[in-house]
């Protein structure tokens, strides 16, 4: 039932996009998801759930048309042909079944795939080295592929159609993802006929695809284009001044625009580096050229914004992938009047790696993405509890905060116990670095949360001993006291502790994240790879000290190539002035400098330092669960049934998993070995 503040009730209106009418204004755009065509059910059980949420449309990730644009090893979407039909046939049932429409994003990829499964060559405008595999080329395209092009497009959308689908896109956007973005470039587009050249050349292949698909589907289904209006490379890209040109030329063809910027890092842009609604700039001219319904994005998580968009005719449809991922019931929320539940996404893009690594996509905020058909987790609802027990949570960090509100959830009368003054353990410190600070989320949305659960008390400042938990009288213990960074230089470089001749020169980066000031020259060790470092070095950098970052690795924070966020990162930290330095290891640490050597063979470099922080590896900080194992002959004199750790005190990991596995503990409690089965599998309908 609607309880919704009226000032919301436009994000309620429905919009007609060509032949369909989505009930409200709540789009949620393609994005890839890890799960596509190998996990089908996992795959069609998320999207359902969204449709649930109260998202109008919900659509898929891309989807290949046609085996010379195979994406492996990720497992996408594909319609090759009528094989493929039970997985989408899946989906839009599962997306109908709660009244909303069924969108399909159809692409060829041209030169960014390698066709590694399908072992075609590759297409291009022009002869050009593929991204994914470099020195293997793409094929120009001559008149007869571009013929075929079109039929496969026109054979895929005819699928689509059969599917059930009521959205059928054509896709010319992140960079140089797609065969149509790579036509309209004319970086990549030297061609010297009618589809090469001028901007009308150019805009050929898109206006022919557009009207083939009205021809072939426009009957009953709506015809969206999905175009990239800008990729924040200058002069050297497409811009906002050429894409005007662009939408003007096609401006009535498709029944909707999609639109945003390219490429997937600056459209999916990580909070430390850009804010909600960042695209509107770009993109606002669009719905000035069409008469045609316009969705765009931007990480929308305030209803007060996204009424801000519709109002002053930016947008007609919100856009959503990341909110939609972090709350599938965000719409539910603002229309029941709920809209401080929303458990808003945080930016991190841990979600955008299940696409890169090809595994099933995970979220911080949201501990039951992807587990929705895997392991039967619901993000609203949740098992009663199964008996009266009371739980004792020890720790409010990530994993803690979240046991504790899941276990509430259930029903269970639940004691958390926090050491520190606040509670949300490494995300309240590693938000208070600047570039982290929307990170909080984490933990104000549970705080939020527990302040309305009647069957939860929390206390702060109230380091637990072993003694007092057994004093406390609690039924079920978890344990979720988190890691510390180690000091020792151990990690994955050195397996071994390495010299440290000044102990004082070394300061751990806990000590950064309470908020120690530093002085002198700082030098960052980062054998960790992901964010934390970088972080950091950009925080002291901002503190208008003097940072050297050091890495192992060939790059520095590696892994968030995965998270979109490496090159702005690199951007960053060069503009502050950050030396960086790559494949050298630390040797040994000294007053006022340190030694470094080359990863491949020795060659020792002595550096000024004054301090250095070492982002390795972490250890468990898990004694009170070891002290408490130890006296395991008194758990039932105490009335304990169970002591557990989780979160990074069972073993120390990312912010999500830390979420996850507090989420999987109050999941399971009194649940049954069977109950507790690690996941459903896909064998029935998965497989290449
Ligand atoms: P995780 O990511 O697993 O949630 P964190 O390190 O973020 O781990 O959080 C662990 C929390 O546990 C910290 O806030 C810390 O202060 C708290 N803590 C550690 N030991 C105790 C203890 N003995 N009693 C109560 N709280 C503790
Ligand atoms: Fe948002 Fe991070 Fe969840 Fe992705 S993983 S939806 S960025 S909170």
């Amino acid at each position: 039932m609607t309880n919704r503040d009226s000032r919301y009730d436009i994000l309620f209106e429905p919009v007609q996009i060509g032949p369909k009418t989505t009930k409200n204004r709540f789009y949620q755009v393609p994005h890839c998801n890890g799960m596509g065509h190998r996990y089908p059910q996992a795959m069609a059980a998320m999207r359902g759930v969204k449709a649930e949420g109260g998202w109008g449309v919900v659509c898929t990730e891309e989807c290949s048309i046609h085996p010379s644009s195979d994406l492996s090893p990720a497992p996408l979407m594909r319609l090759w042909d009528d094989n493929d039909l039970p997985v989408h046939e899946l989906m839009v049932e599962k997306v109908h079944a709660h009244d909303a429409l069924a969108g399909i994003q159809l692409v060829h990829n041209g030169f960014e795939v390698a066709n590694y499964v399908s072992r075609q060559p590759s297409l291009a405008p022009c002869n050009i080295p593929t991204e994914a595999f470099p020195h293997v080329q793409a094929r120009a395209m001559d008149k007869a592929d571009i013929r075929d092009y079109r039929d496969w497009h026109v054979a895929a959308a005819k699928r689509a159609k059969k599917a059930g689908y009521d959205i059928i896109y054509t896709y010319a956007a992140h960079g140089t993802m797609t065969l149509l973005f790579q036509f309209l470039l004319s970086r990549y587009n030297q061609r010297a006929d009618e589809y090469g050249g001028s901007l009308e050349n150019r805009v050929r292949l898109v206006r022919e695809v557009l009207e083939d698909l009205k021809d072939a589907v426009g009957d009953s289904c709506a015809v969206a284009f999905r175009f990239a209006v800008d990729e924040l490379l200058g002069s050297g890209g497409m811009q906002k001044s050429e894409a005007q040109d662009m939408v003007g030329l096609l401006a009535e063809i498709p029944d909707l625009w999609d639109v945003n910027v390219a490429d997937w890092h600056n459209d999916s842009m990580p909070s430390r580096f850009g804010t909600e609604g960042g695209q509107e700039e770009y993109i606002d001219f669009v719905k000035q050229t069409t008469t045609k319904p316009v969705v765009g994005v931007g990480r929308f998580t305030s209803p007060d914004t996204m009424v801000s968009q519709i109002r002053r005719g930016v947008i007609d449809l919100i856009g959503a992938a990341r909110p939609s991922i972090a709350d599938p019931f965000l719409p539910n929320k603002i229309d029941r009047g709920a809209v401080d539940e929303i458990r808003e996404c945080i930016g991190c893009n841990m979600c955008t790696s299940g696409d890169y690594l090809a595994y099933p996509m995970r979220c911080t905020q949201n501990p039951t993405m992807g587990e929705e058909w895997r392991r039967g987790w619901h993000p609203e609802r949740i098992s009663k509890a199964e008996s009266d027990s009371t739980v004792l949570v020890v720790g409010g960090g990530p994993a803690g905060l979240e046991a504790t509100l899941a276990l509430s959830r259930r029903g269970y009368e639940t004691t958390l116990s926090e050491a520190k003054g606040v509670l949300g353990g490494r995300v309240i410190r590693e938000s208070s670095l600047a570039p982290l600070n929307e990170w909080r989320r984490v933990a104000d949305h549970r705080n939020y949360m527990l302040s309305q659960a009647a069957n939860v008390q929390t206390y702060t400042d109230s380091p637990l001993t072993a003694a007092d938990v057994l004093d406390m009288g609690a039924n079920h213990i978890a344990i979720a006291t988190g890691s510390k960074w180690r000091t020792d230089f151990t990690g994955l470089q050195h397996q071994a502790p390495i010299p440290v001749s000044h102990p004082s020169s070394v300061v751990s980066p806990d000590r950064v994240l309470s908020g120690e000031k530093l002085s002198g020259e700082v030098m960052i060790y980062d054998d960790d790879h992901y964010y934390l470092a970088s972080a950091i070095a950009e925080q002291l950098a901002c503190d208008g000290m003097s940072v050297t970052l050091v890495t192992p690795a060939a790059d520095i924070a590696e892994w968030t190539h995965h998270t979109l966020e490496n090159e702005h990162i690199q951007v960053r930290l060069r503009e502050l002035g950050v030396e960086i330095i790559c494949k050298k290891e630390m040797v040994s640490i000294q007053q006022g400098f340190v030694t470094l050597g080359c990863i491949y063979m020795e060659t020792p470099l002595e550096l000024a330092a004054d301090f250095v922080i070492p982002v390795t590896a972490r250890d468990a900080e898990d004694q009170l669960y070891r002290d408490l194992t130890a006296m395991e002959s008194d758990w039932a004199d105490a009335g304990i049934q169970s002591i557990t750790s989780i979160g990074d005190c069972f073993a120390p990991a990312t912010i999500a998993m830390a979420v996850h596995g507090g989420h999987e503990y109050a999941r399971h409690l009194d649940k049954s070995e069977e109950e507790r089965a690690f996941f459903r599998r896909e064998l029935d309908l998965g497989g290449e």
